[in-house]
């Protein structure tokens, strides 16, 4: 482009050679500021208007900055230079970077999956309309579907490096980038530069060989990102610390801690899964039986069929802890929890009620109740005693819906009227209430 013209004196070469630095230099400036500036003012608004927006914002710029870092380059001394992969990629790091800081990987996980499958369902949309192969043909139109396909090939490429991208560059945020400066722009700026040297190698292979791109651009582009990288860090800090100061994640964090991060919806899975659940027993806890119970009495009541509630009681239990000591009592409680939800039905729902008490919810289980809760009785009686100078056993009180009561706090009321009565008769036994009161089933 420039020293073609032999005419020119060589300051008038100069001239134009540094005239077309600073254009270039400032279209790229230009740029780099109003993403900035747009790209900032959406993601601080995040919390009012919805993190929404600024995915969208993420995803449009996407198509444009891969369409761009293809096919429109700037000449520039040392090389060709893309705004598409210099201005906005090197930003979307940036952006996807200040995303992980203020709020965690999750949410910067969720554009990328959105991102892989728009561009996976934009191919197979493209090959479709390939099939038709008379599209109406308008002056100065020229639909051109070989193209969609080759971009889109190369947004697939580009998101799957993004998603490698973006876990180097919490990485290297976290841990490369403070023992070498603890501060925020430096590490900003190492991640940064890191990744993208590292990307513009991956990214350009792919450019090279599905574009064409020639070998110039790479170090061209490469120049432009390290470049790029300072200009974004600067640009982050500034928000960082004008706009939003909070910094929640400005300290360092143990490797463990990333992945901590990282594998944010295993823990949050985790963490679910525990709600509602006993810490000893892992049976289902007091709240869930509350809650599980009134709604099985309703479902039960609309569809007509009975539900029976068995109290159990572990007998003497005192008398366990007092002379083996709380630790065994616990293993007694373990014990005897994993003994009933061995003999229950798959159906039944088991519960720790409190102590060394539990809640079976039984399905439809009249007169069968008498016959299931003798089975948990012996089942206990015989296996939970194993490797204690002592038996234990359990007392059950059984209650029935709607026969013996109308409601979840009347059911209950009865169940444990029958376990009291399970209790005064002498222990290790199973008393069923009834309309007609408790009356016991079997005598140990
Ligand atoms: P009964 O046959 O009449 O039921 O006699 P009991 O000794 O079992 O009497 P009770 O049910 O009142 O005793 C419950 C005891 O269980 C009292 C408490 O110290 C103990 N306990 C409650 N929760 C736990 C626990 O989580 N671990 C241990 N080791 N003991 C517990
Ligand atoms: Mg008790
Ligand atoms: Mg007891």
């Amino acid at each position: 482009m420039w020293g073609d013209d032999v005419t020119l004196s060589r300051e008038g070469e100069a001239d134009v050679i540094w005239g077309l630095i600073v254009s270039g230099f400032l279209v790229l400036l230009a740029q780099a500021v109003i993403y900035s500036i747009v790209m900032g003012a959406v993601f601080l608004k995040r919390k009012t208007i919805g993190i929404g927006v600024f995915y969208c914002l993420l995803g449009t710029m996407h198509f444009l900055e891969t369409y761009l870092a293809a096919v429109f380059f700037i000449e520039l001394p040392f090389g060709l230079i893309s705004p598409g992969s210099t201005v906005m990629f090197a930003g979307k790091l940036a952006f996807f970077l200040l995303l992980y800081i203020k709020e965690d990987a999750e949410a910067m996980r969720q554009p990328i999956y959105g991102l892989l499958s728009g561009n996976i369902l934009m191919i197979a949309l493209g090959l479709i309309l390939r099939f038709y192969s008379d599209p109406a043909s308008l002056p100065g139109y020229n639909p051109d579907l070989r193209f969609i396909d080759q971009m889109g090939l190369l947004m697939i490429w580009g998101t799957i490096l993004l998603f490698v991208d973006l876990l180097a560059l919490v990485i290297v945020y976290e841990r490369l980038g403070a023992p070498v400066t603890n501060t925020i722009p430096g590490r900003i700026f190492i991640s940064l530069a890191i990744v993208l040297s590292f990307d513009q190698l991956l990214f350009f292979a792919g450019l090279h060989s599905l574009a064409g791109v020639p070998t110039l651009a790479f170090y061209g582009g490469w120049i432009a990102k390290i470049g790029a990288a300072g200009f974004f860090s600067l640009m982050l800090t500034a928000y960082l610390r004008l706009l939003e100061r909070d910094a929640s994640r400005a300290a360092t964090q143990g490797m463990a801690d990333i992945f901590d991060r990282l594998t944010y919806r295993h823990r949050y899975e985790k963490l679910a899964e525990q709600v509602g659940r006993d810490a000893l027993t892992g049976l289902q806890d007091r709240g869930q039986f509350d809650a599980k119970g009134a709604a099985m009495l309703q479902a039960a009541s609309t569809a007509k069929l009975s539900v029976s509630l068995m109290m159990v009681d572990i007998d003497h239990f005192k008398a366990i802890n007092d002379r083996h000591g709380h630790v065994e009592g616990d293993h007694v409680i373990r014990k005897v929890a994993a003994t009933i939800a061995a003999a229950k039905r798959e159906g039944d729902q088991l519960f720790r009620y409190g102590g060394e008490e539990f809640a079976l919810l039984c399905p439809e289980t009249p007169p069968g109740a008498m016959v299931l809760a003798e089975r948990i009785r012996a089942a206990v009686a015989n296996r939970a005693a194993a490797g204690l100078a002592q038996p234990v056993t359990i007392s059950i009180g059984i209650a029935t819906f709607p026969a013996d009561a109308r409601d979840f706090r009347g059911l209950l009321l009865k169940a444990d009227a029958a376990l009291y009565e399970a209790k005064t008769l002498g222990r290790n036994r199973v008393v069923s209430s009834s309309a007609a009161g408790a009356r016991p089933i079997r005598s140990a």
